[in-house]
């Protein structure tokens, strides 16, 4: 067995509970994807990986790069795996996709950078399924439905791009090696390729709950004219006490469109 420091700032906490790496390899969707993986470590979950189709596993540790090249030599050499050593979010800054063609996101993700590399691959139009583990806190917000506590920009941008978003399974720290300090959860997100989310609306929803708890009529206020707000809410028979986290997802695109249709409609009149 491959002894090993694990490094915190990489956030290596090794999957070391075979139940649960099963239980990843049983979430698998049947279908002709490719795999990604994010993190390979030391290859307990790739091992599983490349037995079912072909990978491509993206790890910045230079360390477990040499390990997981001497270990898997012989995938490597008959193309069954392909092992990057990046930094995954610069490469995401770089291309838009982790792969030429369809693929499933498979991962036990380093924890720090969790919510954005979902972000990245919700984005991914490559990407058709999320199947990653992280921090138990993160997967309750990107499944939570309007009305949870834990609804936020991440549920709404989630519902939009997706036909199912759920947990898998709750995880413990005894589960790894070394154990996190958090409880973990596997989350399964199935996307729906033929919706996207544009920046600016990314951006606007970052107003809608710049301030979780208050009225969202409150937080847009900052942003935009109040009268307008009040013309929109009514028309969508939104009432104005309602918070962030109580309005569905579709609701909050028809809230921006009125909104951008309303400041587009302000600005022409004012140029009369
Ligand atoms: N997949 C292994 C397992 O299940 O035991 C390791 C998972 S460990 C939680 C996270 C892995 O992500 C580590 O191998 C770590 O080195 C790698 N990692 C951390 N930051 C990364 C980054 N920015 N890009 C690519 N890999 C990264």
């Amino acid at each position: 067995m491959i002894k090993i420091k694990a490094k915190k700032k990489f956030g290596q906490n090794f999957l070391k509970d075979e139940s649960v790496l099963f239980k990843i390899i049983e979430s698998m969707p049947n279908n002709d994807n490719h795999l990604v993986e994010i993190g390979p470590g030391l290859g307990d979950l790739t091992k599983k990986l490349v037995k079912c189709k072909d990978v491509t596993a993206y790890e910045v540790d230079r360390d477990l790069y040499a390990i997981l090249q001497a270990e898997f030599i012989r995938d490597i050499d008959n193309g069954r795996l392909k092992i990057i050593l990046v930094d995954v979010l610069e490469r995401w800054s770089n291309v838009s996709s982790l792969y030429s063609d369809k693929y499933d996101l498979i991962a036990n993700l380093p924890y720090y950078i969790a919510t954005n590399i979902i972000l990245k691959a919700l984005d991914d139009e490559n990407c058709e399924n999320i199947i990653v583990m992280v921090q138990r806190e993160v997967a309750n917000k990107f499944v939570a439905s309007s009305g949870d506590k834990d609804f936020s920009s991440l549920g709404v941008i989630t519902k939009l791009v997706s036909k199912k978003a759920e947990i898998v399974l709750k995880v413990p720290p005894e589960s790894f090696s070394p154990p996190p300090k958090v409880e973990s959860a596997i989350i399964y997100i199935k996307k729906d390729l033929n919706k996207s989310i544009d920046e600016n609306f990314k951006k606007f929803l970052k107003i809608c709950f710049s301030q979780p708890r208050k009225k969202l009529i409150k937080n847009l206020s900052s942003n935009f004219d109040k009268t307008l707000l009040e013309k929109i809410f009514n028309k969508l028979e939104l009432v104005d006490t309602i918070r962030p986290h109580e309005l569905e997802p579709s609701l909050y695109s028809l809230l921006y469109k009125g909104i951008n249709n309303g400041r587009e409609h302000t600005a022409s009149t004012d140029k009369c």
